[in-house]
């Protein structure tokens, strides 16, 4: 499993919010894409989901064209957790992640399907939750049922639009490690935006950072979270320590310029 990303440019209208991406990421990799806000994280993200359709370059899973790709073969591959989930749908959390066993119904059965959806359940520590109604729970809460469901999907890529921003530190590493160990011990490839420099610089084989609509840095986290990239593309000053030998930024101040 190997995805390519070459040459993508993207635009809602006329102003190019993507310009020339070019990436590759391995099967079981772990990879963060980092950015300022507004940089086009998310934008990225949809289309490698194929929600949206670049304008040029092409998106290739294992060398076929996701824009050859139906909705239901891209479904297969990949599943995505969007940047916040406003669900208007009054449904159980049991059955909004039996949503991800979609594309399984048919192979698998009742039994077996609701078995992956408990399985899922478990993986978050969320199966207390599985009669709640979704529209009911906290904004974390919510946001492990949207991971679940992603789970249940079993598919070997998996896009986390800031999965972990509404939880609290001990639930951001919970899902942290959960991912990591998605990518370490089944080879699923992970791929996800954050904000937290120093969670990506410990949970990430490679980071990504956007700025502007283009790749401003792409390496490892030694090579990518250095000050100077932190300075230019955040505009702030800061101070770089190391923790089980990995960066760790102490944000300082804002830059003058
Ligand atoms: P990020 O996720 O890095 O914060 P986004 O990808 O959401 O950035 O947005 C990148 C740029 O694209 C921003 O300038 C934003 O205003 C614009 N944008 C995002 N979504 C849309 C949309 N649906 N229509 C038009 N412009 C959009
Ligand atoms: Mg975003």
């Amino acid at each position: 499993m190997e995805i390519r990303v070459n040459n993508l440019e993207f635009a809602y209208s006329s102003e190019k919010i993507l310009k020339d991406i070019n990436f590759t990421v391995v099967k079981g990799q772990c990879v963060s894409i980092l950015g300022p806000n507004g940089a086009g994280k998310s934008t990225l993200i949809k289309c490698m989901d194929g929600l949206l359709k670049c304008k040029k370059g092409e998106i290739e899973i294992d060398g076929n064209k996701l824009s050859e790709m139906s909705r239901e073969d891209i479904a297969k591959k990949i599943a995505y957790v969007p940047q916040v989930t406003a669900s208007i749908f009054p449904l159980k959390v049991f059955d909004m992640v039996l949503l991800g066993r979609r594309l399984h119904m048919n192979l698998k059965s009742k039994k077996e399907n609701h078995l992956e959806v408990l399985k899922a359940l478990k993986k978050l520590s969320i199966e207390h939750l599985a009669m709640k109604n979704f529209n009911q729970l906290s904004g974390g809460q919510k946001q492990k049922v949207v991971i679940a469901r992603a789970l249940a999907q079993e598919t070997e890529i998996l896009l986390l639009d800031e999965a972990i921003s509404n939880l609290d530190i001990r639930h951001q590493l919970e899902v942290m490690e959960l991912v990591k160990n998605l990518s370490a011990e089944f080879g699923i490839t992970v791929i996800m935006i954050l904000h937290d420099l120093n969670i990506a610089s410990r949970f990430s084989d490679k980071i990504i950072i956007l700025n502007d609509g283009e790749i401003s840095a792409n390496g490892d986290a030694k090579e990518v979270l250095t000050k100077e990239n932190i300075s230019s593309i955040y505009g702030i000053e800061s101070y770089i320590t190391k923790i089980e030998d990995k960066p760790h930024i102490v944000p300082l101040k804002i830059r003058k310029i």
